[in-house]
């Protein structure tokens, strides 16, 4: 391991090792062509190669059945909050959202720039801190889509289980939490997801959506910001990120190593329960505010009983090589982003930093 850092970023995030390596020992001489895969054409055949490929191993690893198309798209997943109501919200509907946090939030507030938008749950009186009760959920008839935030990165809540929606579509943003576990990917209309959390690098956004959702789109979006634009291109129709999709197919390589998603949910069950642990035996000292039933494997939030506290804690942590624990500058408090790629030893090391800080402390 040499000197990598205990990296709790909360996205950017940490990438496996083993992908780092893979990628540096290819950097400047791809497979023998004598150049960088960032130096060739994105119409190259092996550009090609690995573009296809990453669909192909996204596709075996999530489950995805025939009937979706797996795109390769641009602007971050902020831009899939305007791209959704832009192409699948009509006229005379409404775009159905559940309001989990800051993210779905963002998600809402767009898709009103175009259209008419229902909060059909939220937990926002609970500050966030507990993903709704969905069982009962009743969607507008008239209701284009149904979106759901599968983890809140900020708060750290997330989706257990997900809404039946009937013949509405189901959309979901799973930035911060695709291929922690295994999902059922055929009850989704759309799933998409910005890479840098748990699939690579920024610069490349997943989206798997549906071939009935791209029926019938409107032809007045613009082109760059039409899904079907890039499912008839096979999202080649601009430059893609070749590079950050070259590093997607590297972790999708690795996960597939590990055993796949049910290895993987395995894992992070006992990564975020070290930490979880610390907090619940720590009568008090720490408080996870999220409720347990909400609670996500993939961002752990926590406080200390006042700040003066949380500021030492952080600072001591930073002495000791632990990155990124503080809490999103909206929130406060303390935040552990447990991806996939953040190995076991370093939530070890986080939850016996903690129980020893707590003595030194109380
Ligand atoms: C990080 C994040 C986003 C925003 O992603 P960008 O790629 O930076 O636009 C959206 N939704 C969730 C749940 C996130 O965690």
């Amino acid at each position: 391991m040499g000197n990598r850092a205990y990296n709790f970023n909360a996205g950017p995030a940490a990438l496996p090792l083993e992908v780092l390596q893979r990628a540096q020992e290819e950097f400047v001489d791809f497979k023998g062509i004598g150049m960088s895969i960032m130096e060739i054409s994105h119409r190259s055949s092996e550009y090609e190669q690995v573009h296809n490929e990453t669909q192909e191993l996204l596709k075996r690893i999530f489950g995805i059945p025939a009937g979706y198309q797996i795109l390769f798209l641009q602007g971050g997943a902020s831009s899939q909050f305007a791209m959704i109501p832009m192409n699948f919200l009509r006229a005379g509907q409404v775009g159905s959202y559940v309001l989990t946090g800051a993210w779905a939030e963002k998600a809402v507030q767009e898709a009103a720039l175009f259209g008419e938008v229902a909060v059909v749950a939220s937990s926002k009186e609970q500050k966030f801190m507990k993903i709704p009760d969905l069982s009962g959920l009743s969607l507008p008839a008239n209701s284009s889509y149904l979106h759901v935030t599968s983890n809140e990165t900020i708060e750290g809540a997330q989706f257990q289980s997900y809404p039946e929606t009937g013949n509405v579509p189901l959309i979901a943003d799973m930035s911060s939490d695709i291929l922690s576990r295994p999902v059922d990917v055929s009850k989704f209309s759309m799933i998409y997801a910005g890479a840098q959390k748990n699939l690579g690098p920024s610069g490349v956004t997943v989206a798997i959506i549906k071939d009935d959702l791209l029926q019938d789109l409107p032809k007045t979006i613009p082109t760059m910001l039409r899904y079907e634009t890039h499912s008839k291109n096979n999202s080649l129709y601009n430059t893609p990120p070749a590079y950050s999709i070259y590093m997607v197919n590297l972790v999708l390589k690795w996960i597939e190593e590990q055993g796949g998603l049910t290895v993987i949910e395995k894992n992070n069950i006992e990564k975020s329960g070290l930490i979880y642990s610390a907090i619940d035996n720590s009568n008090g000292f720490y408080r996870g505010p999220v409720d347990l039933g909400s609670r996500s494997t993939m961002n752990i939030t926590f406080r200390l009983q006042d700040e003066e506290l949380e500021k030492k804690f952080i600072k001591e942590t930073e002495q000791q090589v632990f990155v990124g624990l503080k809490g999103h500058r909206s929130v406060g408090g303390l935040r552990a982003s447990t991806y996939n790629a953040v190995p076991y030893t370093s939530c070890k090391a986080l939850a016996e930093f903690m129980t020893d800080f707590q003595q030194r402390n109380s």
